[in-house]
């Protein structure tokens, strides 16, 4: 229960003109500038030069005054500004320097920045806690940016519930609901996200039955976690190896982490989104560090950044690609930006002289992409050694999340195999997973997928080399019978998941007892 919260981040709606548009985008310009004075006093300085940049370019006569001419001449003021911001981006995105192309983010934010102010609207900074944020889709760097620590909720008009935004809706415990078409305006409403229902503008009488619906909610009983669930898990008499899906240190808090058997995926490109900061080597080193002090003698599987798609990092992710899910991502992005690797790859070498940590690459899809990152990581172990600093290659792996390196498996090198039937699920079955109209056609367990999950599920038994499966359905207890049937013994699912499936696995150990 709680305000209901409009965010807009869709710069390219349509705006009524008004008699004064070269007024309103003067004033649209000071709010703008505000704003980022603010955001400026507040951050750190890698984002606050980012902020000062784009304070320049608003102060920047040769940038600014071409758009009110555009207006002299009949535009409309977000026409004529998005026009010259859009001149600017491609001149920044044809410059040689990398470093000067990847400024061309930052004149799209301050560009998005301004048309947001020209439709009199906010941006995602600040609704009040506890708020119910209705949006047409929420990027997954807008969720990170919002504060959830006092609950609230999310009801999108669009999205999915295979976003990464949902899976860190998920994992967060944030209530979210999506595909809920136009919603009309209120002040207050009521999420009843197991339910899928919103209640606008709730009358004093069913805000009262609410408050004692929740009260009694959260005075009956915790669903049944079984007392043994420390005990480890088998099938058929091998142990099965119950993972983490995390974002960070801060997601081995949920209390159900401590019957994990380690982490099995770390997603660190969460440590790039909704950051004013993009952590350095050092600042990356102290996190691998965390999350293996957590694990102790546990395994702990990091992957590198996996950018692109719905996840974009500005200053790395290319923009308005067509098919971002098909485009510049993983393993194909940080090859691209070996500047930007490095700095990772640098930081997990150092962290890998602990032996538990395992290192494996996202999008994986011909063997020529692995083997250059692995030739890489070894470059810069050796560079490491010679500046005198320890350091040594973990074991690498790969997704398996691109259909052809499943159907091509044998041609790849790798230590261990990782199946990614999030990603594996949208691009056999056709469907993009961050669109919900599709949502009925997206089936992991579909058997076009399922047979490429066996595939490298029999290929690693074959050769001896670990496979585990981290994309969601690891956490759906209703197929973890059938997951252990094809062979999977590890299993890496979000902290919320585990108890579910670990007591689903020991009851099926009972059931074979009886
Ligand atoms: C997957 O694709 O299944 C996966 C685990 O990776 P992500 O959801 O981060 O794309
Ligand atoms: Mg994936």
């Amino acid at each position: 229960m709680g305000p209901l919260v409009r965010l807009s981040f869709e710069s390219d709606r349509p705006r009524k003109a008004g008699l004064d548009e070269a007024g309103a985008l003067r004033a649209a310009l000071a709010a703008a500038g505000r704003d980022l004075l603010n955001l400026s006093a507040r951050a750190g300085s890698g984002a606050a030069e980012c902020l000062q940049f784009q304070l320049a370019l608003l102060d920047d006569e040769t940038h600014v005054e071409p758009a009110f001419a555009r207006i002299a001449d009949g535009l409309s003021a977000d026409a004529a500004w998005r026009r010259i911001m859009d001149d600017l981006i491609h001149i920044y995105g044809a410059d040689p320097s990398e470093y000067v192309r990847a400024r061309r983010l930052d004149v799209a934010d301050l560009r998005d920045r301004v048309l947001t102010a020209l439709h009199g609207e906010r941006r995602a900074e600040g609704p009040p806690a506890g708020a119910i944020v209705v949006a047409e889709d929420l990027p997954p760097s807008r969720f990170l940016e919002l504060d959830w620590s006092d609950g609230g909720g999310i009801v999108l008009s669009r999205g999915s519930t295979m976003s990464h935004t949902a899976i860190l809706a998920r994992s967060s415990g944030v209530p979210m609901i999506v595909q809920v078409g136009d919603i009309p305006n209120a002040s207050q409403a009521i999420l009843d996200a197991d339910a899928g229902s919103l209640e606008l503008d709730p009358s004093e009488e069913t805000l009262r039955a609410f408050v004692r619906t929740s009260a009694a909610r959260a005075m009956r009983a915790p669903p049944a976690v079984r007392a043994d669930l420390g005990a480890p898990a088998t099938y058929r008499g091998e142990r099965v190896q119950l993972l983490l899906n995390i974002e960070g240190p801060e997601s081995l808090s949920h209390p159900a982490s401590r019957f994990a058997d380690g982490v099995g995926l770390m997603r660190t490109e969460f440590l790039f989104l909704g950051r004013n900061e993009t952590p350095n080597e050092e600042a990356q080193l102290e996190v691998y560090r965390a999350v293996l002090r957590w694990a102790g003698d546990r395994p702990v599987t990091i992957r590198t950044v996996d950018a692109g798609g719905d996840k974009t990092i500005g200053g790395l992710s290319d923009e308005g690609e067509a098919n971002p899910f098909l485009g510049m991502r993983g393993l194909r992005l940080s090859l691209r930006r070996p500047d930007f690797f490095a700095v990772q790859l640098r930081a997990l070498a150092r962290a890998a002289v602990n032996d538990r940590l395992k290192v494996m690459f996202p999008m994986v899809t011909v063997p020529s992409e692995f083997e250059a990152a692995k030739a890489m990581f070894y470059r810069i172990v050796e560079t490491l050694r010679a500046e005198g600093r320890e350091a040594r290659v973990p074991e690498l792996g790969m997704m398996v999340e691109v259909p052809a390196a499943a159907l091509t498996i044998a041609d790849f090198d790798a230590a261990f195999f990782s199946i990614g039937a999030n990603d594996l699920t949208q691009f056999v079955m056709a469907c993009d997973r961050a669109n919900g109209t599709v949502s009925h056609l997206y089936d992991p367990m579909n058997p076009a997928v399922v047979e490429l999950v066996r595939r490298v599920a029999d290929h690693g038994r074959a050769r001896g080399a670990p496979v585990s499966l981290c994309g969601d359905l690891a956490g759906d207890p209703a197929h973890t019978q059938s997951l252990l049937k094809y062979g999977l013994r590890e299993l890496s699912m979000s902290p919320n998941s585990l108890p579910a499936v670990k007591s689903a696995i020991l009851a099926i150990g009972e059931a074979v007892l009886v």
